[in-house]
């Protein structure tokens, strides 16, 4: 069984259908941007792209839904500056500052959707997507030992090609669940 039969198999059984993702395209894309230098986390937050639907802005960060999920409600979190060192471009209380509102958002989407483990991991590349930014990645019940972790997240075993409707409501429920103010 190929891996994206399995995703199939594995998201029928957690209530959603996984489809094939063409990183290649996806990969043309991430490069170009950087080529031109152009950071797809500054357009949302300078407002110059409304395809990401955001869940959340304060004075120090932005979250929005993942356009492409590998699980449903997967979320990302960034600072509003532009840093790519994950700890090293923040001063420790900054570094807190935006753990806390890791925090706030995972309480949110664990809470919006079933959640039988929360992910959250800083991935990026400088060769693409280098603004510094957090996986929020809630795993559903019911999914077998194998496909879950890399697995799950990995665009290699498909995403969850949800409706924009869909992830409207999915992004009013997790932005409804903010409701704590961090510290
Ligand atoms: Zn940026």
């Amino acid at each position: 069984m190929c891996a994206i039969q399995r995703a199939r198999k594995t998201d029928a059984m957690a209530g959603d259908e996984k489809v094939p993702f063409d990183l290649a395209s996806y990969e043309r894309r991430v490069h170009e941007n950087a080529q031109r230098g152009t950071c797809f986390i500054c357009a949302i937050v300078d407002g110059e792209d409304d395809e990401h639907l955001v869940v959340w802005r304060d004075d120090v960060c932005i979250a929005f839904l993942a356009k492409f999920p590998t699980l449903r409600g997967c979320c990302l979190l960034a600072p509003l500056d532009h840093r790519t060192g994950v700890v090293d471009d923040f001063a420790e209380d900054e570094y807190a500052q935006l753990q806390r509102r890791v925090h706030r958002l995972g309480r949110a989407v664990a809470q919006a959707v079933p959640t039988e483990r929360l992910y959250v991991l800083s991935l990026g590349s400088r060769d693409g997507n280098a603004h510094v930014h957090w996986h929020v990645a809630p795993l559903p019940p019911g999914v077998p030992y194998r496909e879950q972790q890399y697995a799950a997240l990995m665009h290699e075993n498909g995403y969850l090609d949800l409706s924009r409707q869909e992830q409207s409501s999915l992004a009013s429920r997790i932005t409804g669940l903010l409701d704590v103010e961090p510290a």
